[in-house]
């Protein structure tokens, strides 16, 4: 890894992003903030300014739009296209249904986001890692991967996707310096709740109810250590709960 590592991450404008972003900016590495929401990161990108003088590189990007991906990621200047450590951590959860009610178009949102997005910004990333012989990955899984709960089961799908690609790749990387993690957390308090409910506040919180959940930060803080080991080192997954958390 160079001294100075491009990160890039995407869903960056709130969230386990935004913290990822902070953090690293703090390390003093070189950041390429992508997410749809781009007066949110127009607002992170000028506090990361003032807090530590960098000036991250801002995307506008759908990570559902297979060919808008390739070409924002392909357009990148020259001092910006050999990304060192990729975060595909934008996703999202819709709805908490049996089945047998879900909405379909929930299920398009969270399959076509949190495993045909991370697939599409990886294919586009991992080959320029790959020629030059360096490079993280880290994929923002779930626990929901491991464990599926009521009503999650579109949702719990995608992440169980999340880990099975992420073991994949270890195996297709392996005899390369280049090394995946995946971190699966439990409950981080974040926009996330609002998201799943569409914006129903009172429904966010009530998830809440009964534990403190892990903050943006705590998962960021992980993060920033798993990609900063020695090179021979690779933190291949990390389980994250809150302590009050089964
Ligand atoms: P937030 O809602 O705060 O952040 C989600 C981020 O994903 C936003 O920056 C959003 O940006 C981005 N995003 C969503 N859809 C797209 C898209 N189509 N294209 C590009 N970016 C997109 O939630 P979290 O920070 O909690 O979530 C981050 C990750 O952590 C997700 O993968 C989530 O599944 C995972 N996770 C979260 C947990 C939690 O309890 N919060 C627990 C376990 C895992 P924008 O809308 O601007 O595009």
């Amino acid at each position: 890894m160079s001294s100075t590592p491009i990160v890039l991450i995407t869903g960056a404008s709130s969230g386990i992003g935004a913290a990822c972003a902070t953090l690293f900016a703090r390390s003093g590495a070189k950041l390429i903030l992508a997410a749809r929401r781009q007066d949110r990161l127009k607002e992170l990108a000028l506090d990361l300014e003032q807090a530590f003088g960098i000036q991250p590189y801002l995307l506008a990007l759908d990570v559902r739009d297979r060919a808008e991906v390739s070409r924002v990621l392909q357009a990148l200047p020259p001092e910006w296209a050999a990304i060192d450590i990729l975060i595909n951590n934008a996703g999202l959860s819709r709805g908490l249904d049996k089945l047998h009610t879900g909405v379909v178009q929930d299920w398009e949102e969270m399959i076509d986001t949190n495993l045909k997005g991370l697939l599409y910004v990886t294919r586009a990333v991992l080959p320029g890692m790959v020629e030059r012989g360096r490079g993280h990955v880290v994929n923002i899984g779930s626990i929901a991967g491991r464990q599926p709960y009521p009503g999650g089961n579109v949702y719990c799908a995608s992440k169980a996707a999340v880990r099975a690609i992420s073991e994949g790749l270890k195996l297709d990387l392996l005899g390369t310096p280049i090394r995946v993690t995946e971190i699966q957390p439990g409950m981080v308090e974040t926009e996330f709740s609002e998201v799943r409910f569409h914006g129903d506040s009172s429904r966010a919180a009530a998830v809440y109810q009964g534990l403190t959940p892990l903050t943006a930060m705590d998962v960021a803080e992980v993060v920033l250590f798993a990609t900063s080991r020695p090179p021979h080192v690779n933190i291949s997954e990390v389980l994250l709960l809150p302590t009050d958390q089964a």
